[in-house]
């Protein structure tokens, strides 16, 4: 009899699951496994809403696997003792898992696979979370794309969609499942919070792919700018836990693509920003000091003023400029916000407040349900000037014009600033016009 861990991380479904399935065809017994890790539960970093979803989307899992007849087990503890603990108790022959390109999740893969070498154990590691992996797209020169345009172009003529099918856990009499503690809750994860979550798990997840490509999608590229309007797909919390997968996500944009001709330009636009996924991922794989500093090492010498009230009111949504107010509101009353506000609130703690990219990137991880390193991190450098291409340090928005072009009628400052009119919403707590030549001197500076 043969038998598999699967070891769940960031890929919380059981179809289109590339190191499950490849788990249960090579296998006669497949040990479903997840770790709470302490070390990403205690990092700086991780905040309540994303692990509130997690445990969400892990009920959700439980559930669907005893449907399909198997067991989840849950550990809490260091992995690589965790880890050690299950392949004894088991007797696995094949430890399964997707691969994570973040700097963390590499040395603790190393030290797992380490560790299951050690016990002749058999590692599988798969390509699971993106469409193309780092090193399946490279320059001619062999070396990593640094500018977007021209990967993007590699990427799509690399574009070959196919999705896998759904897993069942087959039940062998004489195989005794290892022990397993009950999923946790936050409480006990030392985690609290009192956000709504969106509806959590693969077919939460599936459902909302298939709202969206069958209504929205359809005029994405004209609405996807305008915070008061739904007219992204929100499915960022989704894929960021893998209860969705990316080659299911790109698979049906095609395929609407393919079957309304009209919808070719709007799905392509949204395939595109899949294809920035992939891109931050593979900056975070081929330059992994993006985590800790600037892509850009001479904008490691800025000097930022970090002045700490200031920082508390963005945080707060409370700097009198009330876009910016009303995404970072949204952001904290609902742990997600909208692309657009993600730029103007990002570059406006950078280009106004003269804040350090690293204190931004830091509350969006504590807050975000998607929080992400690499697309987060990618994101920041890409506001702040310091990452890879596209935005010059001298393009500043306004954040006065950006909305009125992008909330005209105030329809969403007033869903989360409803005082904005009054005498009860403060100042503005800088001077554009001036913050924007301060910060244009300091970048010069360098
Ligand atoms: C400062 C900043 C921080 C960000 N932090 C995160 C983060 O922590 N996690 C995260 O998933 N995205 C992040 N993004 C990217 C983007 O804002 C979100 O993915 C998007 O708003 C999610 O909403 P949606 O699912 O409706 O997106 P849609 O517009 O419907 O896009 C579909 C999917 O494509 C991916 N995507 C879209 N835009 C981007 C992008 N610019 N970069 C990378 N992937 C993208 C997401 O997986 C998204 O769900 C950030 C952007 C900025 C500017």
């Amino acid at each position: 009899m043969k038998i598999a861990l699967h070891w769940f991380r960031c890929d919380l479904r059981l179809s289109d699951n590339t190191a499950l399935l490849a788990a249960s065809k090579e296998s006669d017994v497949v040990v479903p496994v997840f770790i709470f890790d302490p070390a990403i539960l205690s990092a700086p970093d991780i905040g309540a809403p994303i692990v509130a979803f997690m445990i969400e989307c892990l009920r959700s899992l439980e559930k669907n696997i005893e449907v399909a007849g198997g067991r989840l087990i849950f550990r809490h503890g260091p992995v690589v003792q965790e880890m050690s603990f299950l392949l004894r108790e088991t007797g696995a022959q094949a430890l399964h898992y997707n691969r994570d390109y973040e700097p963390y999740a590499r040395e603790r893969d190393a030290a797992v696979e380490k560790l299951a070498h050690s016990m002749g154990v058999e590692v599988c590691s798969h390509k699971d979370g993106v469409i193309h992996e780092p090193d399946e797209i490279l320059k001619d020169d062999g070396r990593p794309y640094r500018v977007f345009t021209p990967y993007s172009h590699a990427w799509r003529a690399r574009l070959r969609s196919a999705v896998l099918p759904a897993v069942k856990f087959a039940r062998l009499s004489g195989f005794k499942p290892p022990k397993s503690i009950p999923l946790p809750t936050m409480k006990q994860l030392g985690f609290s919070t009192s956000i709504c979550l969106p509806p959590a798990g693969e077919r939460a997840g599936r459902e909302s792919l298939g709202r969206f490509m069958a209504e929205d999608v359809l005029q994405y590229a004209s609405r996807r700018d305008f915070p008061a309007e739904e007219g992204t797909s929100r499915l960022s919390p989704h894929i960021r836990m893998g209860t969705l997968s990316p080659r299911t996500v790109v698979a049906m944009a095609e395929k609407a693509a393919e079957a309304h001709p009209k919808m070719h330009p709007h799905a392509e636009t949204f395939v595109k920003e899949m294809i920035w996924r992939d891109f931050y991922r593979q900056v975070l794989w081929h330059f992994p000091h993006v985590a800790t500093s600037s892509f850009k090492p001479e904008f490691n010498e800025l000097k930022w003023e970090n002045d700490k009230r200031f920082f508390d009111a963005w945080c707060e949504g409370r700097t009198g400029f009330p876009l910016v107010d009303a995404g970072m509101r949204q952001l904290n009353a609902k742990g997600w916000m909208h692309n657009r506000l993600r730029m103007i609130t990002a570059t406006f703690l950078t280009k106004d407040l003269l804040i350090s990219w690293q204190w931004g990137e830091r509350y969006f991880m504590q807050k975000l349900i998607d929080a992400d390193l690499a697309s987060n991190n990618g994101g920041w450098q890409w506001c702040a000037g310091t990452g890879t291409d596209a935005q010059p340090y001298f393009r500043i928005f306004n954040p006065i014009s950006q909305a009125r072009k992008f909330d005209p009628e105030g329809v969403f400052i007033r869903r989360y600033v409803p005082e904005a009119d009054t005498l009860a919403y403060p100042a503005p707590i800088v001077d554009h016009a001036r913050q924007r030549l301060k910060a244009l001197a300091l970048y010069k500076r360098l």
